[in-house]
């Protein structure tokens, strides 16, 4: 949900507040215990004055509209304590720094360059920086191809053709994947949920069925050697994305964006279906962080307090699923 941001500082107002209330309560001595965590979905931008604070699970209510009415809403701050966003570059870097060290959180990285390297500057062993394209004419295959050569990318994504009208199984990509393919390169798509009336409000090319998880299989067939994983799990179509897991051994998901924004009920089902359908082993922790740094501790959360889960598979989840599918080192997060 890469977008939900801009719309937000387009349309915000500005809620001043005295208070941030945004800490990590963890002292560094405790925290050289925690265990380390892999979040695989985080998305790189400065911090931002006028964009207002955020309920997690905020799309447990989405009212209707209609053309001549008021806009759809699509989130609210109608909840106790509203996460609040990081009102600086300064506070967002420091939010982030704080969170590799003290959290113990390894990040991969898409968005904004410039952020990307100031965070990847002040913690090089936990960001893991990721090049996004969605869209041909953001980028030549070439100019591609030499970014990803130099070696400070390590994965690409967020790829988001669903929010271009797009499949991503369309062929004008199909070149940029064979990049990824030849340099072992692998790859983050955005596929499914895109929050509450996102084709009215900022998306008009955005397609619901654009998301459905089946739409990667003839890209998948082109390149067999390509890892992929699959943003948002395709929430809410679950039973696609059990089928296409069933057939493509190299492909995973993470549980990203609707971890914060859908009904908890709903999040813990999609979840425990994947899990029950024994796919435990290749979902990844993510979160889609943007300017609300207290997005990391919400989501933490969710998957602690998930019943239905062992141990084993919430530190799969946490951080062993990440450190198999992106071939990492585990020893190097002791
Ligand atoms: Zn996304």
């Amino acid at each position: 949900m890469k977008f939900l941001t801009c719309h937000l500082i387009s349309k915000a107002t500005l809620f001043y507040t005295l208070f941030f209330c945004f800490v990590f309560t963890l002292n560094a001595q405790e925290s050289k215990k925690r265990l380390p965590i892999i979040d695989v979905h985080v998305h790189a931008m400065g911090g931002n004055l006028n964009v207002p604070p955020l309920c997690p699970w905020f799309l447990k209510n989405m009212p209707g509209s209609g053309p001549d009415q008021e806009q759809p809403s699509f989130m609210n701050t109608n909840c106790i304590s509203p996460l609040q966003p990081a009102r600086s570059d300064a506070e967002m870097d420091a939010a982030i720094l704080r969170a590799n060290k003290e959290l113990n959180i390894t990040m991969v990285v898409s968005g904004d360059a410039k952020a990307i390297h100031r965070w990847h500057k002040a913690a090089p062993d936990r960001i893991i920086p990721s090049l996004g394209i969605s869209n041909a004419d953001e980028m030549t295959v070439e100019a591609f191809r030499d970014s990803l050569s130099t070696g400070f990318y390590k994965v690409m994504g967020e790829v988001a053709p669903q929010y271009q009208g797009m499949s991503p199984s369309d062929i004008s990509l199909d070149e940029y994947f064979g990049v990824a393919e030849e340099l072992g390169i692998p790859v983050g798509i955005h596929m499914g949920t895109g929050g509450n009336g996102m084709a009215n409000l900022s998306r008009p090319k955005y397609r619901a069925s654009l998301g459905q998880p089946f739409l990667l299989e003839d890209m998948l067939a082109r390149h067999p050697k390509l890892k992929i994983w699959v943003m948002h799990a395709g929430y809410p179509m679950v039973d696609q994305m059990i089928a296409l897991m069933g057939a493509n051994a190299y492909v995973y998901v993470d549980l990203a964006g609707f971890i914060w924004s859908y009904p908890l009920e709903e999040i813990h089902a999609y979840l425990k279906r994947l899990v029950q359908a024994g796919f435990s082993k290749r979902i990844m922790y993510g979160t889609d962080l943007m300017i609300w740094p207290g997005l990391l501790e919400t989501s933490i959360e969710v998957i602690e307090s998930a019943n239905y889960l062992s141990e084993e598979q919430k530190r799969d989840i946490f951080f062993n699923n990440a450190v198999r599918f992106f071939n990492l080192d585990a020893s190097k997060f002791e």
